[in-house]
């Protein structure tokens, strides 16, 4: 459905509210296919709102979002469809605890796509290589660290095949020996031209991978910028004074 002239997502003028807070405000933000965008801000400022609405975890109040050509607030469009094609990564891991690592990864591929079992095994040993656990197939998620497991739940985002991936500060709850080893797969995947959404406080991260990075504070995105423009020159004061802070 997506062309090079059309972003692949296209949020346009959403505003969402839980009941007494507005967790985002007339938020408007285009991403190209390939293209990775980071979302920084303070807490409670609508990151994982924003994050949520991709895939319609959450509904939104007003606006519109536009993803590979499917209006998620159209009533004839199959969110579940439209879910396969979106992968998303937690803060907390969220595996299966009584499946093993290969069980993980080819549970939704054989049960929502019909994948054969070998098939699926095969596609899952691939994955497994690609984030560096192969050799953890078999075990079960307790027996793993957690930055083993979060690479498990990677391989698992990317068993569907999906055409963007959603990554929600997927180092946050990591002891930071841990974050270098799934930072290195979010790089791998960015350089094999995934499009890819991540909010991460990694300004590592976000420097050497962001084609864009979006700053929010209080359910607004206060200012869009490329890597260099934004840590060197940031516009808004209130990026000047995060930064400052962060820095
Ligand atoms: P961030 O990810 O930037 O920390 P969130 O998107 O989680 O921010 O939250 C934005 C605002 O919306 C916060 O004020 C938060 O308390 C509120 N919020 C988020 N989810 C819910 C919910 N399910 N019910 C009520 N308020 C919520
Ligand atoms: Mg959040």
């Amino acid at each position: 459905m997506s062309n090079d002239n059309n972003p692949i997502i296209r949020i346009s003028d959403v505003s969402k509210r839980f009941d007494h807070v507005t967790a985002l405000s007339h938020v408007s933000l285009d991403v190209a296919s390939g293209e990775k965008v980071v979302i920084i801000g303070p807490s409670g400022s609508g990151k994982s709102t924003l994050l949520r609405t991709i895939n319609r975890l959450e509904d939104i109040s007003a606006g519109k979002v536009v993803v590979d050509g499917f209006d998620l607030d159209d009533p004839a469009v199959d969110i579940n469809k439209v879910r396969m094609e979106v992968g998303m990564v937690f803060q907390s891991f969220n595996l299966f605890p009584h499946k093993t690592v290969l069980q993980n990864i080819t549970l939704a591929p054989i049960k929502l796509k019909g994948m054969a079992q070998a098939d699926a095994d095969a596609m899952a040993g691939t994955l497994l290589e690609k984030v560096g656990i192969l050799e953890k197939a078999n075990v079960f998620p307790a027996k793993l660290s957690g930055g083993q497991q979060q690479r498990v739940a990677i391989a698992r985002a990317l068993a569907m095949s999906p055409k963007i991936m959603l990554f929600d500060e997927p180092t946050s709850a990591l002891d930071p020996e841990m974050i270098g080893e799934v930072l290195d797969v979010m790089v791998k995947l960015a350089r094999e031209g995934m499009t890819m959404v991540c909010v991460t406080h990694e300004m590592g991260f976000a420097r050497e991978v962001a084609d864009r990075i979006v700053f929010m504070d209080e359910g607004q995105i206060l200012e869009i910028a490329t890597p260099a423009e934004f840590f060197v020159s940031p516009k808004h004061p209130r990026t000047q004074k995060f930064l400052e802070q962060i820095l």
